[in-house]
């Protein structure tokens, strides 16, 4: 190789190096970006074309309202527990007490055959005790238990228990019987087609009117979009 062709090629390889360098700094840029990007989309609430129906779901406050909260919730979710003793009792004494704000649970069946014993106990005492519907729902939530939450303790011996605890006219064989019956499971399918048209992919998930919360643990965004649904 003459003393010109190693020049060359030493040029040739520094030049790659450059452009190597380059590329690979280009793709660490690009990578920030779309993370950061992602991090922002997840930190926003997503807009949607309508509100999820509250047709033949549990409806607590002023029918007239005219914010909806919705949230599709699973029995056997330890942060809908977590919901439901941190952020529900403000959001009840704020909007829903004052007649603001009306406030519907949908069941959710993340967590298989137990979620599915829980939404289905929970429809049969709508449909039956409707009166007690929202003492059997947080009794529910009360007795999951705080650790190893994921142990099989939603069982239907549990919902009798909860069931006979909260519906003092409780008749506990016909409840036994509908947790297998046709219309309390028709309820729950009604649910189950509700999330999966709202595309719902955790629990709790909160909807403000068309609005779906970016993170259920902060108030004041629920906040903030109850008062735009206000105006
Ligand atoms: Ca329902």
């Amino acid at each position: 190789m003459s003393a010109q062709a190693r020049r060359n090629k030493k040029a040739s390889g520094s030049r790659n190096f450059v452009l190597y360098t380059a590329i690979i700094i280009l793709i660490v840029v690009l990578l920030v970006v779309i993370n950061q990007v992602q991090k922002k989309n997840e930190g926003e609430n997503r807009e949607l074309s309508v509100a999820p129906s509250t047709e033949s779901q549990p409806v607590l406050g002023d029918a007239n309202a005219k914010v909806s909260i919705v949230e599709f919730g699973d029995y056997m979710c330890p942060s809908c527990k977590q919901w439901g003793e941190t952020i529900w009792p403000q959001l009840q004494k704020d909007y829903v007490d004052t007649g603001k704000a009306t406030f519907s649970y949908v069941n959710v069946d993340f967590h298989n055959q137990p979620s599915i014993t829980g939404a289905v106990a929970s429809e049969s005492i709508l449909q039956s005790y409707p009166e007690q519907f929202w003492a059997f729902h947080k009794a529910l939530f009360d007795a999951q238990p705080t650790t190893n939450h994921d142990s099989a303790w939603l069982t239907e011996d549990k919902v009798v228990e909860v069931a006979k605890a909260t519906v003092p006219t409780l008749d506990e064989a016909a409840f036994r019987a509908s947790l297998t019956a046709e219309e309390p499971t028709k309820q729950f399918e009604l649910d189950k087609a509700l999330y999966q048209e709202f595309k719902v992919n955790q629990t709790p998930t909160i909807m403000i009117n068309e609005t779906q919360i970016a993170n259920p643990f902060d108030y004041a965004a629920i906040k903030a979009a109850i008062e735009q649904n206000l105006e």
